[in-house]
C-alpha cells in the first residue's frame, strides 16, 4: 500500500482540460444541469488553443456564396478520404451552428461593415466541390481568434456553475468492470491527491506536439489524454499522420506563418541556394505546406543544412522593404527577436519544418464516445469514456488537417459530447464509488516515478525521444528510417524503465510532472513511428518514398495501435463511408465525395 491520503470528489461528468474542446463540453454539461468539474494542470485561458490566430471555419456565406456541402467535400478532400464521412458530414452542417453560439457567449469576432462575422480565405477551402474559387469561410476574431474563444468559454462556464479544479494534474482513468469511473490527480501545488469519481469522463488533453523536438505547440502539449487510454488498454488511432508546418523558428519552434513568403521570402541552404526553385519551378516557395516541408528535409538529409549542426534551414526577409516588413509582418519581426535574436531586416531567420498539429488520437464517433473496437464490432463505444479536441480522432481530419478545421472541431464536437452526455447521464443514479484497488494501482505507479532512482535523467531521456521521432517520424518517410526509427524508439521507450527523479517533493515538483508527461508522450510517439512503418503507402502527412502513392485497396483503413510498455500491437477498423443523412433527406451526392487524386 502508498501512504498517500486521498480526497473524493463526487460529479455527474468530470472533464479533463480546459482547452477550447474542454471548455465547450464543460460548458454545454453545466447548461444542462449536469453536475461537472473541469480538472485542468494549467489555468484554463493558458491551454494551447489560447496560440491559434488564424481562425475557425464555418460555411456562413457571410462573404459570397458558400454551403456546408462544399465545406464537407473540401474537409473530405483535405482528409485525402481518410476521415470518417459520417463525422466530417456533422462538423460541416454543425459548424455554422457551432459559431453562432459562440458569438451569441460573447466571442468578440472581427465584422464586416454590415456588421456580420468577418471570414478570410484558407488553404483547401474552395467553392463549387473544389471547381470554384476560393471561398471565405474562416471567422476570425483578429489574429486572436483562439484567446477569445477560451475567455469566451471559460467566463460561461463559470456562469453556469461548472466547478474548476487548476492546477491539477490527471494522473490515471479509473476503470471498474470495462467502464470508466473516475480519474486521479495530483494538486501540484500543495501536493495533495484527489480522486474524482463521475458517470462520464472526458478527455479534452490536446495534442502531442512536443514529442517532437521542434513543435509549435506549447510545452503542456504531451498527450497526456493518449498516454492515459493506453494505459488503460485502449488503442490509439491514425497516429502516423502528423502535421509539420515548414517554418518552425530553429530550437524554439515557434510559429512563422506563411506569408512571410507570401510577401517574398524565399529559403536557402549552406550554399545560399534558392533550393526550392529546384523542386516546384511555378510555386517555387509557396509550394504547399507538405511539399515544402519535404524539400527543406531532403536538403537537410544531404548535407546542405545550415548551421554548426547542419540540421536546419534560413528563411530570407532582409530584402523586403523595412517598412513593408514592419507593416505586413510585425509579429514575425518580434518572434524571430525574441526567439531567434535575429534582426529580420538584416539576417535570415533559422527555421526548420515544425510539428503543429496530430491528427490521430483516441478514436471516437462522432458524438465523442471513444471507440473500443472488437472483433465483428469496429464501432464498439467504451461506457463512461468520452475524447473530444486535439486529444480525439472522431475523425474528422483524416490523414491532413486543413487549417481553421481544428477550432471548429473544438467546439462542435466538445458540443456534441454534451448532448449526448445530458442524454446518457442518469442524474438521479448514484456516482461510481471509489474503486480503492484502482486509485491504488494510479497512486503505486506515482509513488515508482517519484522516487525512481534510475541512471537517465528525464531531460536527457526526453530529447533522445524528440530527436528520433524529428529524424526517423519526418514529413518524409522510407522504409529504411522508418524500421530504424522503430527499432530506436523501441530502445528508448525501454529506457522509462531506468529513468533518475531528483526531486521527492510534492509540491510543486517540475521534475516529476515532466516525468509523468514523458510516460505519457512515450506511448504516443511509439504508436506513431510503428503506424508509419506499417503504411505501405503515402496519404496526406504520410509521406512514403518507398510507396509514393495512395492505396485506396490496401490502406483506406485507420490504423489502431495497442501500447503496452515498449511494444505496439496494431489492428485496423474501416473508415466508415457512409454519410449521415441520403441526398433524399438534404444529404451530399455521394459521387461527389468519392475517392480522386488529390490535387490542388
Ligand atoms: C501555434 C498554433 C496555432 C494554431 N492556429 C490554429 C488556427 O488558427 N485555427 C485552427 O483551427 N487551429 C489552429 N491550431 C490548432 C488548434 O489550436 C489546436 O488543435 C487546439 O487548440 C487544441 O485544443 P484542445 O482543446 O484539444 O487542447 P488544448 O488547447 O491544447 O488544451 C489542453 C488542455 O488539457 C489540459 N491537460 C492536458 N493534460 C492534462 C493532465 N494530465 N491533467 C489535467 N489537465 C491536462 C491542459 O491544462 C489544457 O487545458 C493552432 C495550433 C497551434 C499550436
Amino acid at each position: 500500500m502508498t501512504a498517500y491520503p486521498y480526497e473524493v470528489h463526487e460529479y455527474d461528468v468530470v472533464v479533463v482540460g480546459a482547452g477550447g474542446s474542454g471548455l465547450r463540453a464543460t460548458l454545454g454539461m453545466a447548461e444542462q444541469g449536469l453536475k461537472t468539474a473541469c480538472v485542468t494542470k494549467v489555468f484554463p485561458t493558458r491551454s494551447h488553443t489560447v496560440a491559434a490566430q488564424g481562425g475557425i471555419a464555418a460555411s456562413l456565406s457571410n462573404m459570397g456564396p458558400d454551403h456546408w456541402q462544399w465545406h464537407m467535400y473540401d474537409t473530405v478532400k483535405g482528409s485525402d478520404w481518410l476521415g470518417d464521412t459520417d463525422a466530417m458530414e456533422y462538423l460541416a452542417r454543425e459548424a455554422p451552428k457551432a459559431v453562432y453560439e459562440l458569438e451569441h457567449y460573447g466571442v468578440p469576432f472581427s465584422r464586416t461593415e454590415e456588421g456580420k462575422i468577418y471570414q478570410r480565405p484558407f488553404g483547401g477551402h474552395t467553392t463549387e466541390f473544389g471547381e470554384g474559387p476560393p471561398v471565405q469561410r474562416t471567422c476570425a476574431a483578429a489574429d486572436r481568434t483562439g484567446h477569445a474563444i477560451l475567455h469566451t468559454l471559460y467566463g460561461q462556464s463559470l456562469k453556469h456553475n461548472a466547478e474548476f479544479y487548476i492546477e491539477y494534474f490527471a494522473l490515471d482513468l479509473i476503470i471498474t468492470d470495462g467502464a470508466c469511473t473516475g480519474v486521479v490527480a495530483w494538486k501540484l501545488d500543495d501536493g495533495t491527491i484527489h480522486v474524482f469519481n463521475a458517470k462520464m469522463v472526458v478527455l479534452a488533453t490536446g495534442g502531442y506536439g512536443r514529442a517532437y523536438f521542434s513543435a509549435t505547440s506549447a510545452h503542456t502539449c504531451t498527450g497526456d489524454g493518449g498516454g492515459m487510454a493506453a494505459r488503460a488498454g485502449l488503442p490509439l488511432q491514425d497516429m502516423e499522420f502528423v502535421q509539420f508546418h515548414p517554418t518552425g523558428i530553429y530550437g524554439s519552434g515557434c510559429l512563422i506563418t506563411e506569408g512571410a513568403r507570401g510577401e517574398g521570402g524565399y529559403l536557402t541552404n549552406s550554399e545560399g541556394e534558392r533550393f526550392m526553385e529546384r523542386y516546384a519551378p511555378t510555386y517555387k516557395d509557396l509550394a504547399s505546406r507538405d511539399v515544402v516541408s519535404r524539400c527543406i528535409t531532403i536538403e537537410i538529409r544531404e548535407g546542405r543544412g545550415v548551421g554548426e549542426h547542419k540540421d536546419h534551414m534560413h528563411l530570407n526577409l532582409s530584402h523586403i522593404p523595412p517598412a513593408t516588413l514592419h507593416e505586413r509582418l510585425p509579429g514575425i519581426s518580434e518572434s524571430a527577436r525574441i526567439f531567434a535574436g535575429v534582426d529580420i531586416t538584416k539576417e535570415p531567420i533559422p527555421i526548420l519544418p515544425t510539428v503543429h498539429y496530430n491528427m490521430g488520437g483516441i478514436p471516437t464517433n462522432y458524438w465523442g464516445e471513444v471507440l473500443n473496437p472488437t472483433k465483428g464490432s469496429p464501432d464498439a463505444v467504451f461506457p463512461g469514456l468520452m475524447a473530444v479536441g486535439e486529444a480525439g480522432c472522431a475523425s474528422v481530419h483524416g490523414a491532413n488537417r486543413l487549417g481553421s478545421n481544428s477550432l471548429i472541431d473544438l467546439v462542435v464536437f466538445g458540443r456534441a459530447a454534451a448532448i449526448r452526455a445530458g442524454q446518457e447521464v442518469d442524474r438521479a443514479a448514484a456516482v461510481p464509488a471509489t474503486n480503492k484497488a484502482e486509485v491504488e494501482r494510479a497512486l503505486s505507479r506515482f509513488d515508482a516515478l517519484r522516487n525512481a532512482s534510475g541512471s537517465v535523467p528525464t531531460a536527457e531521456l526526453r530529447l533522445e525521444m524528440q530527436k528520433t521521432m524529428q529524424a526517423d517520424a519526418a514529413v518524409f518517410r522510407t522504409d529504411k528510417t522508418l524500421a530504424e526509427g522503430v527499432e530506436k524508439m523501441t530502445k528508448v521507450a525501454a529506457k522509462m524503465d531506468d529513468i533518475r527523479v531528483t526531486d521527492r517533493s510534492l509540491i510543486w515538483n517540475s521534475d516529476l510532472m515532466e516525468t509523468l508527461e514523458l510516460t505519457n508522450l512515450m506511448p504516443n510517439a511509439l504508436a506513431t513511428i510503428v503506424g508509419a512503418e506499417a503504411r505501405k503507402e503515402s496519404r496526406g502527412a504520410h509521406a512514403h518514398e518507398d510507396y509514393p502513392n495512395r492505396d485506396d485497396k490496401g490502406w483506406r483503413k485507420h490504423s489502431l495501435a495497442y501500447v503496452t510498455g515498449n511494444k505496439v500491437k496494431l489492428a485496423y477498423r474501416p473508415v466508415h463511408l457512409d454519410p449521415l443523412t441520403t441526398e433524399a433527406e438534404g444529404g451530399i451526392d455521394p459521387k461527389k465525395i468519392a475517392p480522386k487524386a488529390r490535387v490542388y
